[in-house]
Protein backbone atom coordinates (compact mmCIF):
# COMPACT_ATOMS: atom_id res chain seq x y z
CA UNK A 1 0.00 0.00 0.00
CA UNK A 2 1.53 3.40 -0.82
CA UNK A 3 -0.43 6.21 1.28
CA UNK A 4 0.09 10.32 2.46
CA UNK A 5 0.50 10.83 6.41
CA UNK A 6 0.28 14.53 7.57
CA UNK A 7 0.63 15.64 10.90
CA UNK A 8 2.24 18.42 12.79
CA UNK A 9 5.19 18.45 14.86
CA UNK A 10 7.89 20.34 16.71
CA UNK A 11 10.74 21.47 14.84
CA UNK A 12 13.12 19.15 16.48
CA UNK A 13 10.82 15.77 16.23
CA UNK A 14 11.07 16.46 12.46
CA UNK A 15 14.77 16.02 12.16
CA UNK A 16 14.63 13.15 14.23
CA UNK A 17 14.41 9.84 12.20
CA UNK A 18 13.49 7.74 14.70
CA UNK A 19 10.65 9.88 15.92
CA UNK A 20 9.16 10.27 12.11
CA UNK A 21 9.44 6.47 11.68
CA UNK A 22 7.33 5.57 15.00
CA UNK A 23 5.31 8.71 14.84
CA UNK A 24 3.85 7.75 11.00
CA UNK A 25 3.63 3.82 12.03
CA UNK A 26 0.82 5.11 14.95
CA UNK A 27 -1.15 6.88 12.42
CA UNK A 28 -1.36 4.22 10.53
CA UNK A 29 -1.89 1.49 13.34
CA UNK A 30 1.55 -0.37 12.40
CA UNK A 31 3.38 -2.99 14.72
CA UNK A 32 6.98 -2.83 14.57
CA UNK A 33 7.48 -5.54 12.40
CA UNK A 34 5.42 -4.01 8.89
CA UNK A 35 7.84 -2.87 6.27
CA UNK A 36 7.38 0.85 6.09
CA UNK A 37 9.27 3.29 4.15
CA UNK A 38 8.89 6.94 3.51
CA UNK A 39 9.63 9.65 2.76
CA UNK A 40 9.20 13.56 3.13
CA UNK A 41 6.38 15.03 0.87
CA UNK A 42 5.62 18.89 2.01
CA UNK A 43 7.17 20.71 4.50
CA UNK A 44 6.56 23.97 5.92
CA UNK A 45 6.92 26.01 9.23
CA UNK A 46 4.82 27.15 11.08
CA UNK A 47 5.55 30.10 13.54
CA UNK A 48 2.78 32.19 14.41
CA UNK A 49 2.62 30.71 17.79
CA UNK A 50 4.70 30.89 20.42
CA UNK A 51 5.31 27.01 20.25
CA UNK A 52 6.70 26.73 16.73
CA UNK A 53 5.26 23.99 14.78
CA UNK A 54 6.45 22.16 11.33
CA UNK A 55 3.32 20.81 8.96
CA UNK A 56 4.44 17.74 8.07
CA UNK A 57 3.48 15.37 5.02
CA UNK A 58 4.87 12.26 4.11
CA UNK A 59 5.09 9.38 1.35
CA UNK A 60 4.87 6.08 2.80
CA UNK A 61 4.77 2.88 1.05
CA UNK A 62 3.77 0.42 3.39
CA UNK A 63 4.87 -3.85 2.63
CA UNK A 64 5.83 -2.32 -0.49
CA UNK A 65 8.87 0.13 -2.36
CA UNK A 66 8.62 4.09 -2.84
CA UNK A 67 7.60 4.91 -6.58
CA UNK A 68 10.32 7.62 -7.82
CA UNK A 69 9.51 10.91 -6.96
CA UNK A 70 9.53 11.90 -11.01
CA UNK A 71 10.49 10.79 -14.06
CA UNK A 72 13.93 12.19 -15.92
CA UNK A 73 12.60 14.02 -18.59
CA UNK A 74 14.87 12.72 -21.48
CA UNK A 75 16.66 15.09 -23.76
CA UNK A 76 17.33 13.30 -27.05
CA UNK A 77 19.77 14.41 -29.82
CA UNK A 78 17.97 16.61 -32.24
CA UNK A 79 18.04 15.31 -35.93
CA UNK A 80 20.26 17.64 -38.17
CA UNK A 81 17.82 19.09 -40.18
CA UNK A 82 15.47 20.31 -36.68
CA UNK A 83 14.12 23.44 -37.38
CA UNK A 84 15.42 26.02 -35.75
CA UNK A 85 14.58 28.82 -32.80
CA UNK A 86 16.61 31.89 -32.00
CA UNK A 87 16.69 32.50 -28.68
CA UNK A 88 18.08 36.01 -27.31
CA UNK A 89 18.95 35.91 -23.38
CA UNK A 90 20.38 32.87 -21.52
CA UNK A 91 18.34 33.77 -18.05
CA UNK A 92 15.97 31.26 -16.89
CA UNK A 93 13.23 32.22 -19.42
CA UNK A 94 15.67 31.16 -22.19
CA UNK A 95 17.62 28.19 -20.71
CA UNK A 96 14.37 26.97 -20.32
CA UNK A 97 12.87 27.61 -23.63
CA UNK A 98 16.11 25.99 -24.92
CA UNK A 99 15.90 22.83 -23.16
CA UNK A 100 11.31 22.72 -24.04
CA UNK A 101 13.23 23.10 -27.75
CA UNK A 102 15.18 20.29 -27.39
CA UNK A 103 12.38 18.29 -26.31
CA UNK A 104 9.93 19.20 -29.12
CA UNK A 105 12.46 18.25 -31.61
CA UNK A 106 13.46 22.06 -32.11
CA UNK A 107 17.11 23.39 -32.55
CA UNK A 108 17.60 25.82 -30.32
CA UNK A 109 20.13 28.40 -31.38
CA UNK A 110 20.90 31.12 -27.80
CA UNK A 111 22.47 34.19 -28.11
CA UNK A 112 23.69 35.68 -24.60
CA UNK A 113 25.74 39.22 -24.65
CA UNK A 114 27.19 38.40 -20.98
CA UNK A 115 30.03 35.62 -20.25
CA UNK A 116 29.53 32.29 -19.44
CA UNK A 117 29.12 31.46 -15.73
CA UNK A 118 32.37 31.21 -14.78
CA UNK A 119 34.21 33.78 -16.25
CA UNK A 120 30.97 36.23 -14.85
CA UNK A 121 32.72 35.72 -11.02
CA UNK A 122 35.24 37.52 -11.91
CA UNK A 123 33.61 40.52 -13.62
CA UNK A 124 31.22 40.50 -10.35
CA UNK A 125 34.36 40.55 -7.87
CA UNK A 126 35.68 43.60 -9.93
CA UNK A 127 32.50 45.47 -9.49
CA UNK A 128 32.14 44.72 -6.28
CA UNK A 129 36.17 45.39 -5.00
CA UNK A 130 37.04 48.17 -7.74
CA UNK A 131 33.70 49.89 -8.16
CA UNK A 132 34.45 48.64 -11.95
CA UNK A 133 30.86 47.89 -13.73
CA UNK A 134 31.49 45.89 -17.08
CA UNK A 135 28.15 46.16 -18.97
CA UNK A 136 27.89 43.15 -20.44
CA UNK A 137 28.68 41.07 -17.96
CA UNK A 138 27.34 41.53 -14.30
CA UNK A 139 24.72 40.51 -11.81
CA UNK A 140 22.06 41.02 -14.39
CA UNK A 141 23.98 39.92 -17.51
CA UNK A 142 25.16 36.60 -18.38
CA UNK A 143 24.73 32.98 -17.89
CA UNK A 144 21.94 32.05 -16.11
CA UNK A 145 20.68 36.13 -16.47
CA UNK A 146 19.65 38.13 -13.66
CA UNK A 147 18.94 34.96 -11.47
CA UNK A 148 22.71 32.83 -11.38
CA UNK A 149 24.40 35.15 -8.41
CA UNK A 150 21.02 35.58 -6.39
CA UNK A 151 19.12 33.77 -2.93
CA UNK A 152 17.33 31.25 -5.97
CA UNK A 153 13.81 31.41 -4.15
CA UNK A 154 11.92 29.34 -6.14
CA UNK A 155 8.05 30.26 -4.88
CA UNK A 156 5.96 31.46 -7.11
CA UNK A 157 2.27 32.94 -7.43
CA UNK A 158 1.91 31.21 -10.25
CA UNK A 159 -1.56 29.02 -10.19
CA UNK A 160 -0.68 27.16 -12.48
CA UNK A 161 0.89 23.81 -10.89
CA UNK A 162 2.05 21.45 -13.43
CA UNK A 163 4.15 23.91 -14.68
CA UNK A 164 5.79 24.89 -11.79
CA UNK A 165 6.36 21.34 -10.89
CA UNK A 166 7.81 20.71 -13.58
CA UNK A 167 10.32 23.42 -13.29
CA UNK A 168 11.57 22.23 -10.44
CA UNK A 169 11.65 18.58 -11.36
CA UNK A 170 13.97 19.99 -14.19
CA UNK A 171 15.89 21.86 -11.73
CA UNK A 172 16.74 19.00 -9.32
CA UNK A 173 17.18 16.70 -12.81
CA UNK A 174 19.96 18.79 -13.25
CA UNK A 175 21.71 19.10 -9.70
CA UNK A 176 19.21 20.76 -7.17
CA UNK A 177 18.49 19.33 -4.14
CA UNK A 178 15.15 17.00 -3.79
CA UNK A 179 14.22 19.45 -0.99
CA UNK A 180 12.86 22.13 -3.36
CA UNK A 181 10.22 19.60 -4.19
CA UNK A 182 8.98 19.62 -0.44
CA UNK A 183 10.07 22.88 1.26
CA UNK A 184 6.82 25.19 0.75
CA UNK A 185 9.24 28.20 0.69
CA UNK A 186 11.81 26.19 -1.71
CA UNK A 187 15.53 28.05 -2.85
CA UNK A 188 18.86 27.00 -4.22
CA UNK A 189 21.42 29.49 -3.08
CA UNK A 190 24.17 31.73 -5.03
CA UNK A 191 26.87 29.22 -4.55
CA UNK A 192 25.04 26.35 -5.72
CA UNK A 193 23.34 27.97 -8.63
CA UNK A 194 26.17 28.18 -11.33
CA UNK A 195 27.24 24.30 -11.32
CA UNK A 196 22.89 23.94 -12.31
CA UNK A 197 23.14 26.25 -15.21
CA UNK A 198 26.43 24.64 -16.55
CA UNK A 199 24.68 21.34 -16.49
CA UNK A 200 21.70 22.73 -18.46
CA UNK A 201 24.36 24.80 -20.92
CA UNK A 202 25.97 21.27 -21.18
CA UNK A 203 22.41 19.49 -21.84
CA UNK A 204 21.55 21.80 -24.54
CA UNK A 205 24.89 21.88 -26.43
CA UNK A 206 24.65 17.79 -25.95
CA UNK A 207 21.61 17.24 -27.76
CA UNK A 208 22.80 19.72 -30.60
CA UNK A 209 21.44 22.79 -29.54
CA UNK A 210 23.84 26.23 -29.91
CA UNK A 211 24.85 28.68 -27.03
CA UNK A 212 26.75 31.47 -27.43
CA UNK A 213 28.23 34.02 -25.00
CA UNK A 214 29.42 37.63 -25.81
CA UNK A 215 26.85 37.64 -28.78
CA UNK A 216 24.62 40.90 -27.87
CA UNK A 217 21.30 40.81 -29.82
CA UNK A 218 22.36 45.17 -31.76
CA UNK A 219 19.23 45.23 -34.67
CA UNK A 220 16.58 43.83 -36.13
CA UNK A 221 15.85 43.85 -40.10
CA UNK A 222 12.29 43.77 -40.39
CA UNK A 223 10.23 42.46 -43.79
CA UNK A 224 6.65 42.30 -44.59
CA UNK A 225 5.70 42.61 -40.99
CA UNK A 226 8.39 39.73 -40.19
CA UNK A 227 11.97 39.88 -38.60
CA UNK A 228 13.83 38.26 -41.34
CA UNK A 229 17.42 39.04 -39.76
CA UNK A 230 19.22 39.86 -36.57
CA UNK A 231 22.29 41.78 -36.41
CA UNK A 232 24.86 40.46 -33.66
CA UNK A 233 27.42 43.32 -32.08
CA UNK A 234 27.14 45.23 -34.88
CA UNK A 235 28.87 43.06 -37.23
CA UNK A 236 27.71 39.59 -37.88
CA UNK A 237 23.70 39.09 -39.55
CA UNK A 238 21.95 36.43 -38.95
CA UNK A 239 18.73 35.23 -41.09
CA UNK A 240 15.95 33.96 -38.30
CA UNK A 241 12.26 32.10 -38.74
CA UNK A 242 11.31 32.13 -35.27
CA UNK A 243 12.99 34.75 -32.59
CA UNK A 244 12.05 34.34 -28.98
CA UNK A 245 13.25 37.78 -27.06
CA UNK A 246 14.15 36.60 -23.07
CA UNK A 247 16.25 39.63 -22.30
CA UNK A 248 15.03 40.78 -18.81
CA UNK A 249 13.73 44.00 -17.69
CA UNK A 250 17.44 45.40 -17.52
CA UNK A 251 17.99 45.20 -21.21
CA UNK A 252 17.18 48.44 -21.98
CA UNK A 253 18.63 48.98 -25.21
CA UNK A 254 16.32 45.94 -26.62
CA UNK A 255 13.42 48.49 -25.27
CA UNK A 256 15.23 51.54 -27.19
CA UNK A 257 15.53 49.31 -30.29
CA UNK A 258 11.67 48.38 -30.12
CA UNK A 259 10.89 51.60 -29.88
CA UNK A 260 13.48 52.28 -32.68
CA UNK A 261 12.01 49.98 -34.72
CA UNK A 262 8.38 51.73 -34.60
CA UNK A 263 7.69 48.05 -32.43
CA UNK A 264 4.53 48.21 -30.18
CA UNK A 265 6.00 48.61 -26.87
CA UNK A 266 3.45 50.44 -23.59
CA UNK A 267 4.69 51.76 -20.58
CA UNK A 268 3.67 49.30 -17.89
CA UNK A 269 3.44 49.81 -13.74
CA UNK A 270 6.35 48.27 -11.22
CA UNK A 271 7.76 48.62 -8.12
CA UNK A 272 10.07 50.80 -6.54
CA UNK A 273 11.87 51.51 -3.14
CA UNK A 274 14.40 50.65 -1.21
CA UNK A 275 16.54 47.76 0.52
CA UNK A 276 16.54 47.45 3.95
CA UNK A 277 18.78 45.18 6.40
CA UNK A 278 18.54 44.22 9.91
CA UNK A 279 20.98 41.33 11.37
CA UNK A 280 19.47 37.85 10.97
CA UNK A 281 18.99 36.98 14.52
CA UNK A 282 17.11 40.44 15.30
CA UNK A 283 14.62 38.58 12.65
CA UNK A 284 14.71 35.47 14.05
CA UNK A 285 14.33 37.24 18.03
CA UNK A 286 11.07 38.74 16.15
CA UNK A 287 9.48 35.44 14.08
CA UNK A 288 10.35 33.46 16.46
CA UNK A 289 9.39 34.99 19.57
CA UNK A 290 12.65 35.32 21.16
CA UNK A 291 13.74 31.82 19.51
CA UNK A 292 16.94 31.52 17.16
CA UNK A 293 17.29 29.34 14.15
CA UNK A 294 19.56 26.82 14.71
CA UNK A 295 19.79 22.99 13.57
CA UNK A 296 15.56 22.80 13.73
CA UNK A 297 14.56 26.26 12.39
CA UNK A 298 15.86 28.12 9.56
CA UNK A 299 17.28 31.57 9.42
CA UNK A 300 13.37 33.22 10.00
CA UNK A 301 12.11 35.23 6.61
CA UNK A 302 8.91 37.71 6.53
CA UNK A 303 6.49 38.98 4.04
CA UNK A 304 5.21 42.53 4.69
CA UNK A 305 2.39 44.34 2.68
CA UNK A 306 0.20 46.94 3.23
CA UNK A 307 -1.95 49.37 1.49
CA UNK A 308 -1.01 53.02 1.41
CA UNK A 309 -3.40 55.57 -0.17
CA UNK A 310 -4.52 53.14 -2.20
CA UNK A 311 -1.51 52.00 -3.15
CA UNK A 312 0.31 48.30 -2.23
CA UNK A 313 3.62 48.90 -0.19
CA UNK A 314 5.53 44.98 0.36
CA UNK A 315 8.57 43.83 1.08
CA UNK A 316 9.73 41.65 -1.84
CA UNK A 317 12.49 39.28 -2.42
CA UNK A 318 13.66 38.99 1.20
CA UNK A 319 16.74 37.04 1.93
CA UNK A 320 17.38 35.39 4.96
CA UNK A 321 21.36 34.69 5.75
CA UNK A 322 21.93 37.05 2.34
CA UNK A 323 24.11 39.89 1.59
CA UNK A 324 22.84 42.97 -0.61
CA UNK A 325 24.54 43.20 -4.39
CA UNK A 326 25.12 45.90 -6.61
CA UNK A 327 23.21 45.35 -9.17
CA UNK A 328 23.74 48.03 -12.05
CA UNK A 329 24.24 47.11 -15.67
CA UNK A 330 25.33 50.83 -17.03
CA UNK A 331 27.36 53.55 -15.35
CA UNK A 332 25.46 56.62 -14.10
CA UNK A 333 23.83 54.15 -11.63
CA UNK A 334 23.28 52.44 -8.61
CA UNK A 335 20.81 49.48 -8.28
CA UNK A 336 20.87 47.23 -5.52
CA UNK A 337 19.39 43.71 -4.86
CA UNK A 338 19.75 40.94 -2.41
CA UNK A 339 21.12 37.21 -2.87
CA UNK A 340 21.69 34.59 -0.37
CA UNK A 341 24.16 31.10 0.21
CA UNK A 342 22.01 27.78 0.45
CA UNK A 343 23.00 27.65 3.68
CA UNK A 344 21.73 31.33 4.34
CA UNK A 345 24.46 31.40 6.99
CA UNK A 346 25.50 34.96 6.67
CA UNK A 347 25.20 37.37 9.49
CA UNK A 348 22.50 39.66 7.82
CA UNK A 349 18.49 39.64 6.15
CA UNK A 350 17.69 41.93 3.96
CA UNK A 351 14.37 42.73 1.81
CA UNK A 352 13.09 45.16 -1.25
CA UNK A 353 10.45 47.11 0.46
CA UNK A 354 8.58 48.67 -2.64
CA UNK A 355 5.86 50.85 -3.80
CA UNK A 356 3.61 50.01 -6.85
CA UNK A 357 4.64 52.84 -9.68
CA UNK A 358 1.69 53.47 -12.21
CA UNK A 359 2.10 55.15 -15.47
CA UNK A 360 -0.98 57.68 -14.23
CA UNK A 361 1.82 58.86 -11.77
CA UNK A 362 3.46 60.69 -14.45
CA UNK A 363 2.11 63.78 -16.79
CA UNK A 364 3.02 61.95 -19.71
CA UNK A 365 1.27 58.60 -18.84
CA UNK A 366 1.21 57.58 -22.75
CA UNK A 367 4.71 57.47 -23.30
CA UNK A 368 6.03 53.97 -23.34
CA UNK A 369 9.15 55.01 -21.25
CA UNK A 370 7.69 57.01 -18.28
CA UNK A 371 8.25 54.27 -15.99
CA UNK A 372 11.12 53.58 -17.49
CA UNK A 373 12.29 57.14 -17.16
CA UNK A 374 11.48 57.33 -13.81
CA UNK A 375 13.05 54.13 -12.95
CA UNK A 376 16.58 55.17 -14.53
CA UNK A 377 16.43 59.08 -12.89
CA UNK A 378 16.11 57.35 -9.44
CA UNK A 379 19.13 55.24 -9.83
CA UNK A 380 21.29 57.94 -11.22
CA UNK A 381 20.12 60.47 -8.30
CA UNK A 382 21.39 57.73 -6.16
CA UNK A 383 24.72 57.07 -7.86
CA UNK A 384 24.49 61.32 -7.42
CA UNK A 385 24.10 61.30 -4.18
CA UNK A 386 26.34 58.45 -3.04
CA UNK A 387 29.46 60.18 -4.69
CA UNK A 388 29.32 58.69 -8.48
CA UNK A 389 31.07 55.08 -7.79
CA UNK A 390 28.76 52.02 -6.54
CA UNK A 391 28.65 53.20 -3.16
CA UNK A 392 24.62 53.60 -2.35
CA UNK A 393 23.23 55.99 -0.17
CA UNK A 394 21.55 55.02 3.31
CA UNK A 395 20.09 55.46 6.54
CA UNK A 396 19.07 54.15 9.69
CA UNK A 397 15.56 52.71 9.42
CA UNK A 398 14.65 54.98 12.31
CA UNK A 399 16.44 57.92 10.65
CA UNK A 400 14.21 57.40 7.55
CA UNK A 401 11.04 57.13 8.99
CA UNK A 402 11.86 60.17 11.19
CA UNK A 403 13.16 62.38 8.05
CA UNK A 404 16.52 62.73 9.94
CA UNK A 405 20.56 62.17 8.45
CA UNK A 406 21.79 59.48 9.87
CA UNK A 407 25.23 59.85 11.84
CA UNK A 408 26.51 56.80 12.34
CA UNK A 409 25.58 52.99 10.69
CA UNK A 410 25.98 49.74 12.91
CA UNK A 411 26.58 47.57 9.65
CA UNK A 412 26.36 46.77 6.31
CA UNK A 413 26.69 43.61 3.89
CA UNK A 414 26.87 45.88 1.00
CA UNK A 415 30.43 46.02 0.16
CA UNK A 416 31.27 48.27 -1.94
CA UNK A 417 30.18 50.75 0.79
CA UNK A 418 27.44 53.36 1.75
CA UNK A 419 27.23 56.91 1.75
CA UNK A 420 25.05 58.63 4.16
CA UNK A 421 22.49 60.14 2.82
CA UNK A 422 18.72 61.63 3.79
CA UNK A 423 16.76 59.25 1.17
CA UNK A 424 13.67 61.62 1.74
CA UNK A 425 15.67 64.19 -1.14
CA UNK A 426 16.28 61.22 -3.16
CA UNK A 427 12.48 59.85 -3.74
CA UNK A 428 9.48 61.74 -4.81
CA UNK A 429 6.93 62.98 -1.84
CA UNK A 430 4.58 60.04 -3.29
CA UNK A 431 7.21 57.41 -2.89
CA UNK A 432 8.65 58.29 0.43
CA UNK A 433 5.19 58.88 2.14
CA UNK A 434 4.18 55.64 1.24
CA UNK A 435 7.69 54.00 1.85
CA UNK A 436 7.31 55.84 5.31
CA UNK A 437 4.17 55.07 6.37
CA UNK A 438 4.27 50.92 5.20
CA UNK A 439 6.75 50.80 7.88
CA UNK A 440 5.21 52.13 10.79
CA UNK A 441 2.44 49.69 9.58
CA UNK A 442 5.05 46.69 9.50
CA UNK A 443 6.03 48.08 12.82
CA UNK A 444 2.90 47.34 14.14
CA UNK A 445 2.88 43.64 12.63
CA UNK A 446 6.68 42.98 13.59
CA UNK A 447 6.98 45.17 16.71
CA UNK A 448 10.66 46.50 16.46
CA UNK A 449 10.81 46.03 12.42
CA UNK A 450 11.84 50.30 12.64
CA UNK A 451 15.27 50.22 14.37
CA UNK A 452 18.27 52.38 13.13
CA UNK A 453 20.05 49.01 14.20
CA UNK A 454 18.51 48.17 10.49
CA UNK A 455 19.53 50.39 7.81
CA UNK A 456 17.68 51.26 4.54
CA UNK A 457 19.68 51.16 1.26
CA UNK A 458 18.70 52.90 -2.23
CA UNK A 459 17.45 52.00 -4.53
CA UNK A 460 15.86 49.18 -4.83
CA UNK A 461 14.22 49.43 -8.43
CA UNK A 462 14.76 46.41 -10.73
CA UNK A 463 11.85 44.69 -9.40
CA UNK A 464 10.02 43.90 -12.78
CA UNK A 465 9.90 45.24 -16.08
CA UNK A 466 8.65 49.02 -16.46
CA UNK A 467 7.82 48.36 -20.19
CA UNK A 468 5.63 45.56 -21.84
CA UNK A 469 6.20 44.22 -24.68
CA UNK A 470 2.55 42.96 -26.03
CA UNK A 471 2.07 40.05 -27.00
CA UNK A 472 -1.46 37.53 -27.88
CA UNK A 473 -2.23 35.59 -25.00
CA UNK A 474 -2.71 32.33 -26.42
CA UNK A 475 -0.08 32.15 -29.23
CA UNK A 476 2.99 34.23 -27.58
CA UNK A 477 3.53 36.38 -30.66
CA UNK A 478 3.98 40.08 -30.68
CA UNK A 479 0.40 41.71 -31.66
CA UNK A 480 2.47 43.20 -34.58
CA UNK A 481 5.38 41.30 -35.68
CA UNK A 482 4.30 37.69 -35.90
CA UNK A 483 7.43 35.21 -35.80
CA UNK A 484 9.08 37.58 -32.64
CA UNK A 485 7.84 35.86 -29.00
CA UNK A 486 8.46 38.40 -26.37
CA UNK A 487 8.66 36.69 -23.87
CA UNK A 488 9.41 36.42 -19.31
CA UNK A 489 10.26 39.17 -17.10
CA UNK A 490 12.19 41.46 -19.79
CA UNK A 491 8.59 41.52 -22.20
CA UNK A 492 6.47 42.20 -18.34
CA UNK A 493 5.12 38.14 -18.48
CA UNK A 494 7.25 36.47 -15.25
CA UNK A 495 8.49 38.22 -11.95
CA UNK A 496 11.33 36.07 -10.82
CA UNK A 497 12.98 32.58 -11.67
CA UNK A 498 10.36 30.26 -11.94
CA UNK A 499 7.60 32.10 -13.55
CA UNK A 500 10.26 33.36 -16.24
CA UNK A 501 11.09 29.60 -16.57
CA UNK A 502 6.82 28.53 -16.81
CA UNK A 503 7.23 31.04 -19.85
CA UNK A 504 10.06 30.14 -21.62
CA UNK A 505 8.75 26.59 -21.16
CA UNK A 506 4.90 27.69 -22.35
CA UNK A 507 6.49 29.96 -25.57
CA UNK A 508 8.27 26.91 -26.75
CA UNK A 509 5.30 24.50 -27.22
CA UNK A 510 3.08 27.15 -28.73
CA UNK A 511 5.91 27.71 -31.40
CA UNK A 512 6.36 23.53 -31.53
CA UNK A 513 2.78 23.47 -32.21
CA UNK A 514 2.64 26.04 -34.81
CA UNK A 515 5.29 24.00 -36.95
CA UNK A 516 3.28 20.67 -36.58
CA UNK A 517 0.51 22.56 -37.72
CA UNK A 518 2.49 24.13 -41.41
C1 LIG B 1 20.66 39.71 -7.25
C2 LIG B 1 19.33 39.17 -7.71
C3 LIG B 1 18.65 38.29 -6.88
C4 LIG B 1 17.44 37.74 -7.29
N1 LIG B 1 16.85 36.80 -6.49
C5 LIG B 1 15.79 36.12 -6.95
C6 LIG B 1 15.27 35.02 -6.21
O1 LIG B 1 15.77 34.64 -5.16
N2 LIG B 1 14.18 34.38 -6.72
C7 LIG B 1 13.59 34.77 -7.89
O2 LIG B 1 12.61 34.14 -8.31
N3 LIG B 1 14.06 35.80 -8.60
C8 LIG B 1 15.16 36.47 -8.16
N4 LIG B 1 15.67 37.51 -8.90
C9 LIG B 1 14.97 37.88 -10.12
C10 LIG B 1 15.24 36.84 -11.21
O3 LIG B 1 16.60 36.70 -11.36
C11 LIG B 1 14.56 37.25 -12.50
O4 LIG B 1 13.18 37.33 -12.25
C12 LIG B 1 14.80 36.24 -13.61
O5 LIG B 1 16.16 36.01 -13.80
C13 LIG B 1 14.17 36.72 -14.92
O6 LIG B 1 14.46 35.79 -15.91
P1 LIG B 1 14.51 36.17 -17.44
O7 LIG B 1 15.05 34.97 -18.14
O8 LIG B 1 13.21 36.72 -17.87
O9 LIG B 1 15.54 37.39 -17.58
P2 LIG B 1 17.03 37.55 -17.08
O10 LIG B 1 17.36 36.61 -16.01
O11 LIG B 1 17.21 39.00 -16.84
O12 LIG B 1 17.91 37.11 -18.34
C14 LIG B 1 18.00 37.87 -19.50
C15 LIG B 1 19.30 37.53 -20.21
O13 LIG B 1 19.29 38.18 -21.47
C16 LIG B 1 20.58 38.68 -21.74
N5 LIG B 1 20.48 39.79 -22.68
C17 LIG B 1 19.94 41.02 -22.44
N6 LIG B 1 20.01 41.77 -23.55
C18 LIG B 1 20.59 41.00 -24.51
C19 LIG B 1 20.95 41.24 -25.87
N7 LIG B 1 20.72 42.41 -26.46
N8 LIG B 1 21.55 40.24 -26.55
C20 LIG B 1 21.81 39.04 -25.95
N9 LIG B 1 21.50 38.78 -24.66
C21 LIG B 1 20.89 39.74 -23.96
C22 LIG B 1 21.09 39.11 -20.38
O14 LIG B 1 22.50 39.17 -20.36
C23 LIG B 1 20.53 38.03 -19.47
O15 LIG B 1 21.44 36.99 -19.27
C24 LIG B 1 16.87 38.11 -8.53
C25 LIG B 1 17.53 39.02 -9.35
C26 LIG B 1 18.75 39.55 -8.96
C27 LIG B 1 19.46 40.54 -9.85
Amino acid sequence: MSTVVNFVCSPEEAKDSNYLEQRIRKELTLDAQTQLEFRWRKRSIDARQRQIKVNASFDVAVNTVLAPRFEDQEFKLLAPDAPVVHIIGAGPAGLFAALQAVTQGLKPIVFERGKDVRARRRDLAKLTKAHELNPESNYCFGEGGAGTYSDGKLYTRSKKRGDVQKVLEWLVQFGAKADILIDAHPHIGTNKLPQLIEAIREQIIDSGGEIHFGHKLTDIEISNGQIVQIQINHTQHISVSKLILATGHSARDIFELLRRKKIEIKAKPFALGVRVEHTQTYIDGLQYHGRLSDDYLPPASYSLVTQVENRGVYSFCMCPGGIIAPCATADGEVVTNGWSPSKRNNIYANSGIVVGIEPSDFKNENDPFVCLDFQKEIENRCWQAAGQTQKVPAQGLADFVNGTISTAFPRSSYQPGIVSVNLKEIFPAFVYKRLRQAFLDFDKKMPGFITNDAVVHAPESRTSSPVLIPRDPISFQHTQIANLYPIAEGAGYAGGIVSAAIDGLNCVEKIAQTLVNL
